[in-house]
This record gives C-alpha cells, sequence and structure tokens, in this order.
C-alpha cells in the first residue's frame, strides 16, 4: 500500500535517515514494514525560535488495508490513489497541416513537446536565437549597451525566464505541474526541484536544459526553426488560414498556438489588427531593491543564518495603501542573485533579476512592485497598457542617462524623495552596463512612487533592515505580467479566431515558468483531444 505522510520535522541538525522512525511513529508500524519511502516535499520552518526542516514523504508499506480505518480523517496520512486525470483521447477533426508554435518559451515548448509525443509533427517558430547565441548577445548588451532587439532577455531559445533565478514555484493546482518538472530533471535540472518548497534552477542550469529540451524535440519529430519571426496573420471567415514570417514568406496554417510572452508588442499589435479580441488587464510597476544577502538570512533564520542546509533565504512581502488605493509587493525575489537590464526594444530601460543555481552573489535583489490597472492607462485603447509600459521604461531610459544605464537611488533619498547620491550604499549595484544616481520618483507614477516608499516603511516592520537608508533601489520595473488578454474560450481558442490558441504569459492566462510551460501543454491537449493527425507537411 502507498501512503503520503505529511509534516515529518527534522532539526537542522538530524540525518534524514531519522525520518524513517518518524514514518513509522506515525503510521504507528514497525520500522521494518517501511518497503520504500522517498521525500516528496521539503520546506523550512523559520517561524519559531527553533528552525526545523519539515518533511513530506510517499511511503509503500508491507501493511493490509484494514489499517486503512486508523489513518481515515488524520491530516497528516493520506492513502495515494493515483492519478485523477482523464486520460487523452485523440480527436478526428480533420487537419491539414501540422500545428505552428510561435515562440520558444516554457509554454511553446512544452506544447510542442506534449504534441510532438503523440505524433503531430509541431512546428516551432522562434524569433530569437539558440540559446546558445543568444548568451553571447546578451553578454553584449550587458557589458557593451548593444541592445539586439531581436536576441534579449526576453527573445530568443528558453524564453524570458531563461536569465533569471529559474524559480519553479507556482500557485496552480494541476497535476501537469509534476510532469513539467519531472521533464525538467530528465534534461538536466536538479532531482530536488520535483520535492523542495520553493525550487529553483538557476540561470546556469536553465540554460542547459533549454538545450536537451530542444534536442528531445527534434527526436520526437518536431522541428525548430530560429530567428523566424511571424510578422502578420491572415484569417478567411474567422479562421486562420497563413502565417507570415519575418516579411518574407508566408506558410499555410490550420492551427497556431501563440505562445509569444509578454514582450512581444510588435506582434500584439498584429494579433490586433487580425481582430483577435484582446482585452487591457491591470499587472504591476515599481523597482527593484537590493540588500546584502547575509542581512536577509539574518533576518529570515537569526542565529541559524548559514547553515549548510537552508541555503540562502528569500522573502516576500506585501502590503496594501488605503490612501492610495493600490497594493504593493516584493516579487520575483533572486537570492545571491544580479539586477539585470531586461530591455527588448531600443531607448527603453527594463529591470528585472537573475541568480545562478549557487545563489552566491553575496547580494539579494527584489521587484518591489505596485498595482496599476487600465484606469492609469492612456486611454482606452485594448493595447494601452504597453504605451503605458514603454512610457515610464523611455522616462527611464533617458533618467539613466541615455545609454541603457539605469537610474539607482538609496532607500533613505526615495523615501525622503531628494535628489540621489550612491554614498553610503549597503551593497555596490550589480546592475550591468551600470548606474547613475537619480530621483526614481521621476521614472514611476506619482502614486505608485508614493505606495512604494509606503509598503518600505511596513516591510521594515517585517523584515529589520529592509528599508534600511543604504539599501539599492534600481528602475524601472514594468515587464511584471502581461498588460493585455487575449480572449479565449473554454477549449483556448482565441474567442473569434478560429484555430488561434494564445497560451502563456502572453496571452494573459499564466505567470511564471512552470504555470507558462503547464498552460502550453495545456492547449497541446486541446488540440490533441480534438484533431486528428496532420494529413500533410508543409
Ligand atoms: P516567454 O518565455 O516570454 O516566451 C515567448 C517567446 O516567444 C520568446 O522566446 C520570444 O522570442 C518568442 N516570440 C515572441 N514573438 C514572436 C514572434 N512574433 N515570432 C516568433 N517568436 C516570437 N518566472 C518564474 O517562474 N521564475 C523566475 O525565476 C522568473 N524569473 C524571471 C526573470 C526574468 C529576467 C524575466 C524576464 C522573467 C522571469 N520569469 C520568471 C517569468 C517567466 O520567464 C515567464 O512567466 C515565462 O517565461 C513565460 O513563458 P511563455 O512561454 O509564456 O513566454
Amino acid at each position: 500500500m502507498k501512503l503520503r505522510v505529511a509534516n515529518l520535522r527534522l532539526e537542522l541538525e538530524q540525518d534524514i535517515s531519522m525520518l524513517v522512525p518518524l514514518i513509522a511513529e506515525r503510521l504507528d508500524i514497525v520500522p521494518s514494514r517501511i518497503k520504500q519511502w522517498k521525500i516528496v516535499r521539503e520546506s523550512v520552518d523559520a517561524r519559531r525560535k527553533k528552525v526545523y526542516l519539515v518533511y513530506t514523504v510517499e511511503v509503500e508499506i508491507d501493511e493490509g488495508r484494514e489499517r486503512i480505518e486508523r489513518w481515515k480523517g488524520r491530516h497528516d496520512v493520506f492513502i495515494i490513489t493515483g492519478d485523477k486525470r482523464k486520460p487523452i483521447q485523440r480527436g478526428t477533426e480533420k487537419l491539414l497541416y501540422p500545428p505552428v508554435i510561435v515562440g520558444a518559451g516554457p509554454a511553446g515548448i512544452f506544447a510542442a513537446l506534449t504534441l510532438a509525443r503523440w505524433g503531430y509533427r509541431p512546428v516551432l517558430l522562434e524569433r530569437g536565437k539558440d540559446v546558445e547565441s543568444r548568451v553571447r548577445d546578451v553578454n553584449s548588451f550587458w557589458n557593451a549597451g548593444q541592445l539586439d532587439p531581436e536576441s534579449n532577455v526576453q527573445f530568443g531559445e528558453g524564453g524570458a525566464g531563461t536569465f533569471s533565478d529559474g524559480k519553479l514555484t507556482t500557485r496552480i493546482k494541476d497535476g501537469r505541474v509534476r510532469d513539467v518538472l519531472a521533464q525538467l530533471v530528465e534534461a538536466g535540472a536538479p532531482e530536488e526541484i520535483t520535492y523542495v518548497q520553493k525550487p529553483h534552477i538557476g540561470t546556469d542550469r536553465l540554460r542547459k536544459v533549454i538545450i536537451e529540451l530542444r534536442k528531445k524535440l527534434l527526436s520526437l519529430g518536431g522541428r525548430v526553426i530560429f530567428q523566424a519571426k511571424v510578422t502578420g496573420f491572415r484569417a478567411d471567415n474567422g479562421q486562420l488560414t497563413a502565417i507570415e514570417v519575418n516579411h518574407k514568406y508566408t506558410l499555410p496554417v490550420q492551427l497556431v498556438l501563440l505562445a509569444i510572452g509578454h514582450s512581444a508588442r510588435d506582434t500584439y499589435e498584429e494579433i490586433y489588427r487580425l481582430g483577435a479580441r484582446i482585452e487591457p488587464k491591470p499587472f504591476a510597476i515599481g523597482l527593484r531593491v537590493e540588500h546584502p544577502q547575509e542581512l536577509i538570512d539574518r533576518m529570515q533564520y537569526g542565529s541559524f543564518a548559514g547553515h549548510p542546509r537552508l541555503g540562502h533565504a528569500d522573502y516576500h512581502l506585501t502590503y496594501r495603501s488605503q490612501r492610495f488605493g493600490r497594493a504593493a509587493y516584493t516579487f520575483c525575489m533572486c537570492p545571491g542573485g544580479y539586477v539585470i537590464a531586461g530591455a527588448s526594444e531600443p531607448d527603453m530601460v527594463v529591470t528585472n533579476g537573475m541568480s545562478e543555481f549557487a545563489r552566491d552573489s553575496g547580494v539579494a535583489n527584489s521587484a518591489l512592485v505596485a498595482t496599476v490597472s487600465p484606469l492609469d492607462f492612456p486611454g482606452d485603447h485594448p493595447l494601452a497598457g504597453v504605451q503605458f509600459q514603454r512610457h515610464w521604461e523611455r522616462k527611464t531610459f533617458i533618467l539613466g542617462g541615455g545609454n541603457y544605464r539605469a537610474p539607482a537611488q538609496l532607500v533613505g533619498d526615495f523615501l525622503a524623495d531628494r535628489e540621489a547620491t550612491l554614498d553610503g550604499a549597503l551593497v555596490k549595484p550589480t546592475y550591468r552596463p551600470g548606474v547613475v544616481p537619480a530621483n526614481l520618483r521621476r521614472c514611476l507614477p506619482e502614486t505608485v512612487g508614493a505606495t512604494l516608499a509606503e509598503a518600505i516603511r511596513y516591510f521594515d516592520t517585517k523584515i529589520r533592515g529592509f528599508g534600511h537608508p543604504g539599501a539599492v533601489l534600481t528602475g524601472v520595473e514594468t515587464r511584471t505580467s502581461s498588460p493585455v488578454r487575449i480572449v479565449r474560450d473554454d477549449s483556448m481558442m482565441s474567442v473569434n479566431v478560429g484555430g488561434l490558441y494564445p497560451v502563456g504569459e502572453g496571452a494573459g492566462y499564466a505567470g511564471g515558468i512552470v504555470s507558462a510551460a503547464v498552460d502550453g501543454m495545456k492547449a497541446a491537449e486541446s488540440i490533441i483531444g480534438r484533431y486528428a493527425l496532420p494529413r500533410s507537411d508543409f
């Protein structure tokens, strides 16, 4: 019989093997009855003076089902009943051409893998370059300020999260999360991502995993074409019929999975021109904040900070400003990481964050953002949120001196709303190609700046030192989530353009690597459940 046993606590100094007597005690059996066990969840409980590691395990035991009665109603012992998902049945509707997937981020890659496994020979078109070439272009931007608008932190194989901390946490509850993590491990990600509470993979390891996923896709009969930007869409009677690539050639299509991410502003314009229903949606903008990692570790773990079994601490803080009616929160926290330049359009500055797997830069960074809604946007055009982002990114570019340096300010000066110097900074700002001191209130809507100031003071009561006057702020963070939603029906198809499946972050239905991947898989399954295998090739 297979069981899941939760809430098993070990002290930091206790060996993992100590779980066996704990499991036996919890199940009221002798340890020799335990045939096999494995950890499926590990989390840190630092709420008390003492820090504990808390485990959930799956156990196979040598006991009859008569024991079940004993565990009924228990909140920490569950009988494993197997995968309850409905198996997919291939559909019968006629499919002329293989499905085309636009965008090789997590949504596009996992959609393609799913379709390829089922024999649909999908074609994956990616405007950027393969990950190896992309890394060179991004480094050239960070080192010399030379932006390639088609090969950057947002565009290229692996998508937007390639230069990230590779956090794999998600709030969605979907059995496919496990499938995504398992496929990442098969492609070389560390095994621990399948059980730690806050898994991360780091940009260094993620890049290698992406190459392995590409090889897998090719081995399953999928095709990948880099530097292939979809520049136009054609529809006939509300049904997609063709796409244009690189302004050069057209491909006849029946099904297109649009997995373009949240930064493909030119493609959003094409989708709007096509007539697909798009709605503006709220997102968040703000700044990146940097502290010494050691300060965060100390505040979260007390005297246990630095213990090898804990790793570096993170945080997630929220606040609501009654005065300005906005929520503020920290987001995409990168322990031991770097603030990075994430622009994808010329003459704009955008911040974001990344870490390597070891999280060892010594500097903690996080986005510190406040919500904005269509009420803040200039006008009621469906793409007004994009205009709003561009406006603040451009202002920030100018404030930084017009050469992709980012404006930066110490928290003390930001709170006082005064001109800045970086003297007395707690950490050396990690943003490349560099920062210039400036008052960051000038690159934010007034009430967003004021909300963030309130939030910093409040967060300082939660993590002492968060509001230290020497903590460093860098601007501006605008690419938190999609500014639009491309509206789709229950089958995940656009509500008014047949054959168009908007998926992932750019469609406005997912946020983060894992949820985007799951969204891509779901759309692929929807297609498999409806269509037969493609009749012909291109
Ligand atoms: P994307 O990953 O954005 O991929 C879209 C792809 O489509 C891109 O490769 C793009 O080049 C391509 N494309 C766009 N237009 C076209 C076109 N017209 N033709 C062809 N190709 C096109 N999330 C996390 O969960 N954890 C993190 O730690 C994390 N850190 C992040 C750090 C950074 C710096 C950034 C930018 C994002 C981070 N995110 C993180 C968010 C995460 O990356 C996204 O939620 C996720 O990548 C969305 O996946 P997606 O496939 O929907 O879109």
